[in-house]
């Protein structure tokens, strides 16, 4: 009945893979922390990546 069609981020950089969207918005949320000197949410960043990694690409 439905159908949904998943957009995917399709990257064609090589090998290094495309990326998800949560990882793009990880990533570029702790960049931006590390711009502004907040390590607090760099940091968080870097527990929310491993955290999304195990759950989602392990
Ligand atoms: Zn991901």
């Amino acid at each position: 009945m439905a159908t949904t069609s998943k957009q995917q981020a399709q990257e064609t950089t090589g090998r290094s893979g495309p990326r998800c969207p949560a990882c793009w918005g990880i990533k570029r949320r702790r960049a931006q922390a590390l711009e502004s000197d907040d390590l607090h949410t760099a940091v968080a960043m870097t527990v929310a990546m491993g955290r999304h990694l195990r759950a989602a690409h392990s």
